[in-house]
């Protein structure tokens, strides 16, 4: 809007010295930010979850192209008054939380709302593959939202992303496959933020399937997915004795070779694996 001040501006008057400590690499760029927002699709008549709203660039981004209603969570009490400023802007549209991402209750934030809720995100780095994991985990599927727009580093968006037989092909990929549908969209350069991270990022984004594609239990799946990407080098035979029951039972009742290696399972022989962890006795 154009009674906002230049974000740069915002960082100057409120003293918003980036800390590395809460991975605060800021996007300026407006015309950035409405990219990332776009990715998330339409947001009319959508409630959006931010996490790390920090000076408020992606926040203002998203109202701008059109959220019905924008909660965001920002640990770091002094960036609220950056972000009061964008609130007054938009009268009861921006609502704005001081506190932990990792521990936030959804269902309780969200409340009753039946609208669509999608999460948006330029995620602290040092804490994203931890948040993507809690929402990816509930006990209950489908999850409180339709979709999930990430920034993560590129490294972590390629190992969402990945398919048996590819490098980065892992614990990540196979949870994400399992319950969602996963695109990388496009990358973000470093000389994008302020101040610039090590590595390049990446927009990724994750729709959840109604139903997980292959039945199988979460906590057995991810026991047998650690299990076997302990060490990804070996074979299931050997990688999947830390599970503590007989692994070549195990392979066999799940029809799987016992000389194979983790990264070349598919989402579906893993499911099976895990429905034989499941009711071994
Ligand atoms: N969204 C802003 C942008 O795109 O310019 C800032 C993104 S910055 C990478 C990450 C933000 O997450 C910072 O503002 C940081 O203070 C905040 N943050 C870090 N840890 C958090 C946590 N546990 N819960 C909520 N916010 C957190």
């Amino acid at each position: 809007m154009n009674e906002l001040p230049p974000l740069r501006d915002v960082i100057d008057a409120h003293g918003l010295r980036a800390k590395k400590a809460l991975g605060q690499n800021f996007l300026l760029d407006l015309n950035l930010t409405r990219k990332i927002a776009r990715a998330a699709g339409s947001l009319e008549a959508t409630t959006v979850l931010e996490v790390g709203p920090g000076p408020g660039g992606l926040t203002r981004a998203l109202l701008m192209e059109g959220a019905g209603r924008v909660i965001a969570i920002e640990k770091d009490e002094r960036c609220l008054a950056a972000l009061e400023e964008i609130s007054q802007a938009y009268p009861g549209k921006l609502e704005i939380i001081e506190g932990d991402a990792l521990t936030l209750n959804e269902a309780e934030v969200l409340g009753e709302s039946q609208s669509s809720v999608k999460v948006v995100a330029n995620l602290p780095y040092n804490i994203g593959t931890a948040l993507l994991v809690k929402w990816l985990t509930p006990q209950v599927w489908p999850p409180f939202y339709d979709s999930l727009t990430l920034m993560f580093q590129k490294e972590v968006a390629e190992r969402i992303v990945a398919q048996p037989g590819e490098k980065n092909y892992g614990r990540l990929s196979v949870l994400c496959g399992w319950r969602t549908k996963a695109e990388l969209l496009f990358d973000v350069p470093r000389q994008a933020f302020t101040p610039p991270p090590k590595v390049t990022s990446a927009i990724v984004r994750l729709t959840p399937h109604p139903r997980p594609l292959f039945e199988a239990d979460l906590s057995a799946l991810e026991k047998v997915v650690a299990a076997a990407f302990g060490q990804r080098r070996k074979m299931l035979r050997q990688s999947l004795k830390s599970l503590g029951v007989p692994a070549e039972t195990l392979l066999t009742s799940a029809g799987l070779d016992p000389t194979r290696r983790a990264e070349t399972l598919s989402i579906e022989e893993f499911c099976a694996l895990a429905r034989a962890f499941a009711s071994h006795p």
